[in-house]
């Protein structure tokens, strides 16, 4: 089944460090005089020492054994036993666990994301591929989209945000199905319907009825034909709900999780394109989600690598990628 285009992304690099262009570079270098901490030290310092405090609450507890076992594979076989490792680590059963997937992402910018609708998370082998990334580098993204999983998660157990999660999915699933079917109708022709359809009778049948509703001018029972399948997605995404509480615990209106919650929601309903659908960059770097996401990977890439320092690493890897940046 298709879904709707609402997800979470991991952004190819060029998004990813959308920081890193001008005089930044100077910036992170230039000597902050007088510091309170230790004396001298270089905004680079800072922001790493801010990234070392933050990252250390996403600590996942790695060992060398673990990677040294994964670091033999490598593309789909290697993003699967990454999964695998990552979903243990952060405790997530594998009932529940998002579906991962090896697809081609029509997005350019995106490598990777995470669909609540149908709970999956996307991997896009060959963009990666050509971006040439390292196995850190696409442990790091599972991770990122291993979180925004970790959000939806909680947002679905509060007991009011899970509501309204559930309705704007369902608003979303009926639109999405909508705009996927009329799309086929109206631009494809129906010799290749079976083949964009994957040879699914379902999908095949709206088609039929849609074309026939259309040609008699009963526009109406089309809506009702995806009032009746969004009833089904209704009932599945109302069993995986109750299936997180049960799992996870239900979320009170009172907690002290409730204002992140809120935000994440928030954030989430707006989502980051703009009125063209493209991703508005600024939208983006600024959303909590995607920083804590970003901080979440970034502690992933960290104990993958098996650095000793954090600070040190920190700062070599971006100093690495300011003179990568400057060049181009
Ligand atoms: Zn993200």
């Amino acid at each position: 089944m298709k879904i709707a285009d609402i997800s979470y992304k991991t952004p190819s690099t060029n998004l990813k460090r959308p920081n890193f262009t001008g005089n930044i570079c100077e910036e992170l270098t230039k000597v902050i005089p007088n510091t309170k901490v230790a004396k001298n030290l270089t905004m680079l310092d800072v922001r790493a020492m801010q990234h070392y405090a933050q990252a250390r609450m996403y600590r996942l507890g790695i060992t060398s054994e673990e990677v040294a076992k994964i670091s033999k594979l490598d593309g789909k076989e290697f993003c699967t036993a990454a999964f695998d490792l990552l979903s243990k680590k952060l405790g997530i059963p594998t009932d529940v666990r998002p579906q991962l997937k090896f697809i081609q992402i029509r997005d350019k910018d995106s490598l990777a994301c995470f669909a609540p609708i149908s709970n999956t998370l996307l991997i896009d082998l060959n963009k990666m591929k050509a971006l040439n990334l390292d196995n850190a580098e696409v442990f790091s993204a599972i991770r990122h989209e291993m979180q925004h999983f970790l959000q939806f998660k909680d947002m679905l157990r509060h007991k009011e945000y899970g509501e309204k999660i559930t309705d704007f999915l369902l608003f979303k699933f009926k639109e999405g199905q909508k705009v996927f079917f009329e799309n086929l109708l109206d631009n494809c022709p129906e010799e290749a319907w079976a083949q964009v359809l994957h040879g699914n009778p379902r999908d095949f049948a709206v088609l039929k009825y849609m074309k026939m509703f259309r040609q008699i001018g009963l526009e109406s029972e089309i809506d009702k034909m995806f009032d009746a399948m969004t009833s089904g997605y209704r009932s599945h995404l109302v069993a995986f709900r109750s299936d997180i509480i049960k799992k996870f615990g239900e979320i009170d209106k009172n907690s002290n999780l409730t204002p992140k919650i809120k935000n994440d929601y928030q954030e989430f309903v707006v989502g980051y394109k703009d009125t063209a659908g493209n991703i508005d960059k600024k939208r983006y770097v600024q959303a909590a989600i995607e920083r804590e996401a970003y901080i979440a990977q970034t502690q992933a890439k960290y104990e993958f690598l098996q650095e000793p320092c954090f600070v040190k690493w920190f700062k070599d890897d971006h100093l690495k990628l300011l003179k990568e940046s400057s060049k181009t």
